[in-house]
C-alpha cells in the first residue's frame, strides 16, 4: 500500500524509533504516547484491520501478541500491561494498518 503511512514505517521510507523487528512484525513507538511506555506492533505485510483477517492470518496474530508479551517483559512491564486494538471507524482506528497498541508504566495507560 503505497499511501499508508505504517507500510511506510516499515519500508524506512519515514523514520520510526524501532524496538524490534523480525520478518512478522515491526514494534515502535508510538509517536503521541498515552503512557511511558505506549508501543505499536504491526505486521510487515499491509493488512487493514482486526476484521480484515481470517484462519489464514492465525499464526500472524498469535506472533504479534506472543510478541507483545516479550516485549512487554523486556520493557520491565512486570505489574501488567495494556493491549488494544482500535479497530474500524465506529472503533476509532485512525491508521488502516492492522496495529495492536502496548500501553504500560504510568497512570496514563488506561487512556
Ligand atoms: P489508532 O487510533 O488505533 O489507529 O492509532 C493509531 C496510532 O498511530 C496513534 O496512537 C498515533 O499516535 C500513531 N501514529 C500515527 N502516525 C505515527 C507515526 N508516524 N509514528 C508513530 N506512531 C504514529
Ligand atoms: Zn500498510
Amino acid at each position: 500500500m503505497t499511501d499508508c503511512i505504517f507500510c511506510k514505517i516499515i519500508a524506512k521510507q519515514i523514520p520510526a524509533e524501532r524496538v524490534y523487528e523480525d520478518d512478522k512484525v515491526v514494534v515502535f513507538k508510538d509517536i503521541h504516547p498515552k503512557a511511558r511506555v505506549h508501543l505499536l506492533v504491526i505486521p510487515t505485510q499491509h493488512i487493514q484491520s482486526l476484521a480484515h483477517t481470517s484462519e489464514t492470518e492465525a499464526t500472524l496474530l498469535a506472533h504479534m501478541l506472543l510478541t507483545v508479551a516479550n516485549i512487554a517483559k523486556e520493557q520491565g512491564l512486570n505489574n501488567g500491561f495494556r493491549t488494544l486494538i482500535n479497530t474500524g471507524v465506529a472503533g476509532g482506528q485512525e491508521v488502516d494498518h492492522l496495529h495492536f497498541h502496548l500501553l504500560g508504566g504510568g497512570p496514563a495507560a488506561k487512556t
